[in-house]
């Protein structure tokens, strides 16, 4: 098997796993695109020799071009850079695994070159489900999850009917401040939030997981991927992180897919599906123990349901609620916002009343406005400037 990769997002923690799959399993990169990080950018395309780099960081692209003449490299940068790399016409598949909303311009791009996608950027399904679902079915490319939950649903799903679905269990860590109370989470800062217990990932995701907006958003992207209505989705604390999801059946069935907390198997089997090639070692059942599973709080971590509100209010208030919450977790980190402001913040936005969001039809350049409106809203809230 040969498959030919555009990397978007190369420097990140997904990005890098997936360039390990595809050196060992022989595969190309065509493509690579990153944030910022021009070092490892120029390691990476020295030893995987792409056609085609992209810098998102304007910036940053002089000393990245200068760094690479004389490779035979094209370098390239900001949004265009992006999603000529998104479309590079010898891909087979597009890895995306941009961080945040700006992971949306570029899978529209690659899908309506023909491109299979293997998305790990849930925030473009959570601001732009309908907008990707309907080009990916316009074009007949496939969207395969490498988010580990959504992975594992597809993989329950295989040689299942749609018609059989009755539910799908999303699991959720939980992160590293389950079952505190919001008084012990009044003071924590971005580095305790930034320690997973299980899962080894970017900043972004990191504090998604300790507020649960990681969970609300892969609510949102499940009901995209999967054709499914909010209540088909139960969210379920499994702290061992070792049951990635499950999907329960008309008859009583309930599949779930187990594996070794590692986004490696996810990735690969994104590029090889329905091939499964060696990858992680197997779970060990005994060794393990046992497993846990539990209703989520829902009264300290908010998210959750400000996610579910907003995409039962449909329209452009989950691209809102989402960029809403791009700004908030930007603040955090910044020490500007303390934690649980972060989830008063997304459940603002989520019940925020706005006849123009109301009224605005779900288009690209109407989500660029709604993260304009989105960047208003988050730094007019506590009145802290971004
Ligand atoms: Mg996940």
């Amino acid at each position: 098997m040969m498959k030919t990769i555009s990397v978007l997002g190369s420097t990140g923690s997904i990005g890098t796993q997936a360039l390990e799959i595809i050196k060992e399993r022989g595969f190309r990169a065509c493509a690579l695109a990153a944030a910022s990080n021009i070092d490892l950018l120029e390691k990476q395309a020295r030893e995987y020799k792409p056609k085609i780099v992209c810098i998102f960081n304007k910036s940053k692209y002089p000393k990245l071009k200068e760094n690479l003449s004389g490779t035979g490299i094209r370098v390239t940068a900001g949004e265009e850079g992006l999603c000529e790399a998104a479309a590079f016409p010898e891909a087979d598949i597009v890895l995306n695994s941009v961080v945040g909303i700006a992971g949306l311009e570029p899978v529209l791009e690659a899908i309506n070159a023909g491109k299979d996608i293997a998305l790990a950027n849930k925030e473009s399904l959570a601001a732009g489900g309908e907008l990707v679902m309907k080009a990916a079915a316009n074009k007949g490319v496939n969207i395969y999850p490498v988010d580990s939950e959504h992975s594992a649903i597809f993989q329950c799903l295989q040689g299942n009917k749609k018609k059989s679905v009755r539910r799908i269990i999303l699991t959720a860590s939980g992160g590293p401040f389950y079952g505190k109370t919001a008084k012990e989470l009044q003071n924590v800062t971005a580095k305790d939030a930034l320690k997973h217990p299980n899962w080894d990932m970017g900043a972004k995701i990191t504090i998604d997981s300790a507020t649960m907006m990681n969970k609300g958003l892969e609510f949102i992207e499940a009901i995209w991927l999967f054709s499914l209505k909010p209540e088909q989705i139960e969210v379920v604390i499994h702290r061992q992180s070792i049951v990635h999801s499950a999907v329960e059946f008309v008859d009583g069935a309930t599949i779930a897919q187990l594996g070794v907390p590692s986004m490696k198997l996810p990735i690969q089997y994104a590029f090889t599906y329905p091939e499964r090639l060696k990858c992680v070692e197997n779970v060990s059942l005994t060794r393990i123990g046992n497993l846990t599973f539990d209703k989520p709080d829902r009264e300290v971590f908010v998210c959750l349901g400000a996610a579910e509100k907003a995409i039962k209010r449909g329209g452009l208030y989950p691209a809102f609620v989402n960029c809403v919450n791009e700004y908030a977790v930007n603040l955090f980190l910044q020490d500007k916002l303390k934690f649980l402001q972060i989830g008063e913040l997304v459940l603002g936005a989520s019940e925020h009343n706005s006849p123009e969001i109301n009224d605005m039809k779900i288009t690209t350049g109407n989500i660029k406005k709604i993260d304009a409106m989105a960047k208003l809203f988050a730094s007019g809230f506590f009145n802290t400037p971004l």
